[in-house]
């Protein structure tokens, strides 16, 4: 591989971010406006069976993630707060997750000359159904959100949101099973996958090259 191409590959995979606060404003069980915060090091949400813990995982699959299918709803509008008994029910739906820029690595996603320590994203469901993704409070396309879950190493399917009940189905596997979980997490997983896409394409070739070998040899005897 050229240098230039390293270069190329070194830039391409992301870089350092950390999520600095989830702010959840009609979605699932919270009502009124509601931000989490995340410290430094590990961050523990405790409650009541019920009380709306997973409920803060789901909304960073919201803005995140698998597009509805990981929620536990099957519409998006089941993911607005419906009211419950006595109170009315919400008009929309609204994660805003804030990340930290501090590394630089959203960058790129920002006007020039623009400079932000931190950034928010988001998403925004209506009762009529439409879904609107944000960054820094602008509508933008789900594949900006896409692109930028790239740029942080952030996989959505991958173990980066590891669900209830996921632990246990981990620490139940076999060691081989298991391992697969390491590969994926430490990214040896896509490197496994380029080899072979890699080995398949030597394959391809060199079966053309057969093939022109064939042809050739074909043309001299003539
Ligand atoms: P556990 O400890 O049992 O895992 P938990 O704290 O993780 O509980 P969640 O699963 O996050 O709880 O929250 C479940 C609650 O969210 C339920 O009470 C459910 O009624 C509520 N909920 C889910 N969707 C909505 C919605 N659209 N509107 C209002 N409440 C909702
Ligand atoms: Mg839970």
């Amino acid at each position: 591989m050229s240098d230039q191409k390293l270069e190329q590959e070194e830039n391409s995979t992301g870089g350092d971010t950390k999520i600095k606060e989830v702010k959840c404003k009609g979605f699932k069980s919270f009502q009124r406006s509601t931000a989490v915060p995340f410290y430094e090091g590990l961050t523990a949400i405790v409650g009541e069976n019920g009380s709306g813990k997973s409920n803060v995982v789901d909304a960073l699959s919201f803005v995140f993630g698998k597009r509805s299918s990981s929620l536990r709803a099957e519409k998006l509008t089941q993911l607005i707060f419906n009211g419950g008994e006595n109170r009315s029910k919400a008009d929309f739906a609204k994660v805003t997750v804030t990340l930290d820029n501090s590394s630089g690595v959203f960058d790129e996603f920002l006007e020039d000359e623009e400079e932000a320590e931190e950034v928010t994203v988001g998403r925004k469901v209506t009762q009529a159904g439409s879904s609107m993704y944000k960054f820094r409070g602008h509508n933008v396309k789900a594949s900006k959100i896409d692109e930028m879950a790239r740029k942080a190493n952030i996989d959505p399917d991958g173990y980066h949101f590891v669900r209830q009940g996921k632990v246990t189905e981990i620490v139940e596997q076999s060691d081989k099973e298991r391992r697969k979980v390491v590969d994926e997490l430490s990214g040896v997983a896509e490197f496994d996958e380029k080899k072979d896409e890699a080995e398949e394409a030597v394959d391809e070739v060199e079966e053309k090259l057969q093939q022109q070998e064939i042809i050739l040899n074909e043309k001299k005897d003539h």
